[in-house]
C-alpha cells in the first residue's frame, strides 16, 4: 500500500513513521510513504499558500490553486490514481470501520490543511472527507499520521502476529475485554482467577462476557450495532448498572 502526503509541513511525518512498528512495516515493505510539499507548487517568491477569506474575518484560508495544482500532479505520478482524503472537523467522523476500508486500497493521498483551513472549492477534489473527533487541530498532519498507524497496522504482516489486530477493540464492534500480565498479586490487585486456570475455553467465555461488560458501561452506543445472544444482553444489562468490580471474575463461572 502507497500512502502519501500534502502539507506545508511534510517533515512532520517520518520522525513517528520511520520508528517503532511503522518503521519495521516499511522497511518490509509493508506500505510506502512519501510527504509532498504543498509549497513545491506555489509560484511566487514568497511560496505563498494561504490568503485573507472574502467576507472578512479572522485568520488566514489556503488558496486553492496551489491544491489542486498539486493534487492533480501527484495523482499523474503513477499509473493508479489516488483515493484522496481531506481532513476537516466537519467531515465524517473516522472509526475503525473507515481504517479496515482504507486498508483494502492501493493509494492513498491525505491532504492535510492548516491555518483556518481551506477554500471550500479545495474540496471538489476529496473523495472523501474525515474528522478525527469534535474539536479542531492546529493541522490535518497529525489526523493523517492517526490514519496512516490506524490502517498499517491492519495490513497483513504489520504487527508480526496476525492475530492480534483480529482480537481488538472494535474488531468485532465491541471494546477490547480486560487484560492483565505477571504479577498475579500486585498491592492486593488479583488478576481473575480464571486466568491463571489454564482452561482456554472459561478463559474465552471470561474474555467474551468481559467485552460485552465493559462495552456496555463505558459505550453502550456500539451494543446496538454489535451482535449478542440473549444471554450477553441479560450481562449488558446487568453490567450497564453499576461499574464493573471484583466481581467480574466470578459471574463468569
Ligand atoms: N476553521 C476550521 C478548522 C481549521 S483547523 C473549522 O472551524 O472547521 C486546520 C486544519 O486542521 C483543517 O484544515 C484540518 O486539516 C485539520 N483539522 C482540524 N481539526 C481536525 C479534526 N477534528 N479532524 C481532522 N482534521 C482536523
Amino acid at each position: 500500500m502507497r500512502f502519501e502526503t500534502l502539507s506545508v509541513f511534510p517533515q512532520v511525518f517520518a520522525p513517528y513513521l520511520d520508528e517503532s512498528i511503522m518503521g519495521r512495516a516499511q522497511r518490509r515493505g509493508i506500505f510506502e510513504f512519501c510527504a509532498y510539499d504543498l509549497r513545491d507548487w506555489t509560484h511566487d517568491r514568497h511560496r505563498t499558500v494561504d490568503d485573507a477569506p472574502f467576507g472578512g474575518g479572522q485568520g488566514m484560508l489556503m488558496k486553492p490553486a496551489p491544491i489542486f495544482e498539486a493534487v492533480r500532479a501527484i495523482s499523474a505520478m503513477h499509473e493508479e490514481r489516488p483515493h484522496v482524503v481531506f481532513f476537516s472537523p466537519c467531515g465524517e467522523r473516522y472509526d475503525e470501520s473507515a481504517a479496515r476500508r482504507l486498508a483494502a486500497m492501493d493509494r492513498v493521498l491525505l491532504v492535510c490543511g492548516r491555518y483556518e483551513g481551506m477554500d471550500e472549492r479545495a474540496y471538489e477534489l476529496a473523495d472523501e472527507t474525515l474528522s478525527l473527533g469534535d474539536y479542531v487541530l492546529t493541522g490535518g498532519e497529525l489526523a493523517a499520521l492517526v490514519v496512516i498507524d490506524s490502517v498499517v497496522r491492519l495490513l497483513p504482516g504489520a504487527l508480526g502476529d496476525e492475530k492480534s489486530a483480529e482480537d481488538e477493540s472494535f474488531s468485532d464492534g465491541l471494546l477490547e475485554y480486560a487484560q492483565y500480565t505477571r504479577p498475579a498479586n500486585f498491592e492486593g490487585l488479583e488478576v481473575p482467577p480464571v486466568l491463571l486456570s489454564g482452561d482456554h475455553a472459561a478463559v474465552r467465555a471470561w474474555r467474551r462476557r468481559s467485552s460485552v461488560e465493559r462495552t456496555a458501561l463505558w459505550r453502550p452506543d456500539l451494543l446496538e450495532g454489535a451482535e449478542l445472544t440473549e444471554e450477553e444482553r441479560a450481562w449488558a444489562r446487568e453490567a450497564a448498572k453499576g461499574p464493573l468490580g471484583e466481581g467480574e471474575a466470578e459471574k463468569a463461572d
